[in-house]
Formats: C-alpha cells, sequence, structure tokens
C-alpha cells in the first residue's frame, strides 16, 4: 500500500522546536522579525504572504509587510531593501520574485544582507550551499524536502535518486543537497532523452518541473518514494502536483500529497530561518 507523506506531521515538529527556540530569545528580549516585501499584486505572492503571515503568528514570530506598487522605481525597492538589512530589529527578510519586468534581479538581491537572506536568494547564500559556510540560508522549498525526507526516515544513502527540474530555486540544490546526504543523483531537465525510463530507474524521485499531472503511471516503479514539489493548476482549475497522484497510487511506496505536502513544510521551514538568524544575531544556537 502507498503511504502519504503529509507535511503537517513536519510542520508539528518545526512549530515545537520553533517555540521554545523562541521562548529563549524572548529571555534574551530578542522578539524575531520578518519583513515581506512584495512589488505589485500577483495573487500567488499574496496567497504565499497570507500563509507565511499565518505560520509567523503561530511560531511567535513578527511579520511586516511592505507592498510596492507594480511600477515603483527599481531604486525605491533598493532603497527599501538597505534600509531592512540594516534595521536590527528586522532578522529576515523575504522578496517576492519574479520582480516585475524591468527590474534588475541581480541588483535588487544584492541589497539583501545574507545574513536576513532566509529565503537563499542572494550569492552568499548560494556559497553557502556549495560549501555550508558562511553567512545566508538554504534555499527554503529544496530544504523542505530534505526535512520531510528526515522526518519519516528515509536514508538516502547510496540511493538512486532522480530530480525533474534544474531550477536555481529548487532543482539544482535539491540535487545538491541529495548529494550531501549520499544519494547517487540525475539532475533530470527538459532536454534530458526518455524521461520516463530515468525516472523509473530512480529510487527517490523529486519532481520540480511545474507540469500539472506530467510524472504519470509509465514513469513510477515499485518502491519509490515520490517527493511532489510542483504546484499547478490543473484544467478544471484544480491545484495538483507534478505527479499524477491516482497513478503513483498502489504502485510506489510513498508519495507527498499537493496540496498537503512539500508546500505545508516549506513555509515552516522559511519562519526556521527567520529565528536562526535571529539566534545567529543574539549570539546564541538552535537549543
Ligand atoms: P522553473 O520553471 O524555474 O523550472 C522548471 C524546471 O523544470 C526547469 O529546469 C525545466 O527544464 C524543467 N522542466 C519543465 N518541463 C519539463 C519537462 N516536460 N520535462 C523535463 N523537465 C522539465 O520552476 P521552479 O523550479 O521555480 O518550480 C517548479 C515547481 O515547483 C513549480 O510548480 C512551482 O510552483 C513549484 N514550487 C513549489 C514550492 C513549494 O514550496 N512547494 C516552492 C517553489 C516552487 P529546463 O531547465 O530545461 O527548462
Amino acid at each position: 500500500m502507498t503511504e502519504v507523506w503529509k507535511g503537517a506531521a513536519v510542520t508539528a515538529a518545526q512549530t515545537e522546536r520553533a517555540l521554545s527556540a523562541v521562548a529563549r530569545l524572548k529571555e534574551h528580549n530578542v522578539t524575531p522579525a520578518l519583513a515581506i516585501v512584495r512589488v505589485g499584486e500577483r495573487p500567488d505572492d499574496i496567497s504565499y504572504e497570507r500563509g507565511a503571515v499565518k505560520r509567523c503568528e503561530k511560531m511567535g514570530v513578527v511579520a511586516n509587510c511592505f507592498a510596492l506598487p507594480q511600477d515603483a522605481p527599481q531604486g525605491a525597492l533598493i532603497e527599501l531593501l538597505a534600509a531592512l538589512s540594516a534595521d536590527p530589529l528586522v532578522h529576515g527578510i523575504l522578496l517576492f520574485r519574479p520582480l516585475p519586468k524591468g527590474y534588475d534581479d541581480d541588483a535588487v538581491r544584492a541589497a539583501i544582507a545574507p545574513q536576513k537572506d532566509v529565503d537563499g536568494i542572494t550569492d552568499l547564500s548560494a556559497a553557502h550551499l556549495l560549501t555550508g559556510r558562511g553567512p545566508g540560508f538554504l534555499p527554503c522549498t529544496p530544504q523542505a524536502c530534505m526535512e520531510l525526507l528526515d522526518h519519516y526516515g528515509y536514508d538516502c544513502t547510496g540511493k538512486r535518486a532522480v530530480v525533474v527540474g534544474r531550477s536555481l530555486v529548487v532543482g539544482k540544490p535539491a540535487a545538491l543537497l541529495l548529494t550531501g546526504k549520499n544519494a547517487t543523483v540525475t539532475l533530470c531537465h527538459t532536454r534530458t532523452a526518455d524521461l520516463a525510463a530515468r525516472c523509473r530507474e530512480a529510487e527517490l524521485l523529486v519532481l520540480a518541473a511545474g507540469r500539472a499531472k506530467m510524472i504519470g503511471a509509465e514513469c513510477f516503479a515499485p518502491g519509490q518514494v515520490v517527493i511532489d514539489v510542483g504546484i499547478n493548476v490543473d484544467a478544471e482549475g484544480k491545484l495538483v502536483g507534478d505527479a499524477d497522484f491516482e497513478a503513483a497510487m498502489g504502485v510506489v511506496r510513498a508519495i507527498t500529497p499537493v496540496p498537503g505536502g512539500v508546500g505545508t513544510v516549506t513555509t515552516g521551514v522559511l519562519v526556521g530561518h527567520v529565528i536562526e538568524a535571529a539566534l545567529r544575531a543574539a549570539g546564541l544556537g538552535f537549543a
């Protein structure tokens, strides 16, 4: 029987750990704070913002939202990010991307202090991902995938892992983190030959292509664990993953649902990073 690995079980553990760290920070008169910066009114940004604010409240973290109009000058955005980076009462900065057309993404990202880059988007966070050293944070979603695997007791050592998708936000960092966990990783993309065969060979399948139900019955094999990162809207307007969930059921060993899987864990990772940034700034560590 296929197990459904839900995110809620992971977030319960995250919340417990976070609450005890926040209590410790309180003893040092520190309240962890996240600044959320949005340009424009994209519905998916607003929906993520709402979820992040709610999760912050639950974990005792202050969340302040800064919304700039779609046509705000780049200078205003950079000025805001620089001010938040310099503000000792702000521990983490979340900037929604992609930015509207016309913005220089590199210049904007560079305005975020790496020690407050809780979403792992600055170049120093990328270096941190590669070396494990220096300031910055791992990107939240790939870290959420690892936390899911850890929570459900999956040992990656020696496993054949296939990651579908090679973006800087999900696919590439997920491949690196899995390598760090001693899996043998194949990274697939639109130019991969015979994707279905590559997927069938996998013991662990991480899907981050952003194509509704693209991975179907021909891609699954018995015993597989499927981590579905995709968040897509299907033809009926329903939220679905990259996996054809029904086709996987009864074949694979375990699969994460969409919604209610990786996405649920991701906001918990983000808030955990804000708390960690506050602990680092106060010279403390996660107990
Ligand atoms: P991108 O569009 O940046 O990258 C998609 C990747 O998938 C690309 O590398 C692309 O290959 C590859 N790809 C697309 N179609 C195919 C195909 N038919 N066959 C093989 N490879 C393919 O997306 P993101 O990485 O930003 O996001 C991926 C998904 O994850 C989205 O659904 C997104 O909504 C979701 N997401 C979920 C989060 C969560 O918390 N759960 C957070 C962030 C994203 P190529 O490089 O060749 O173009």
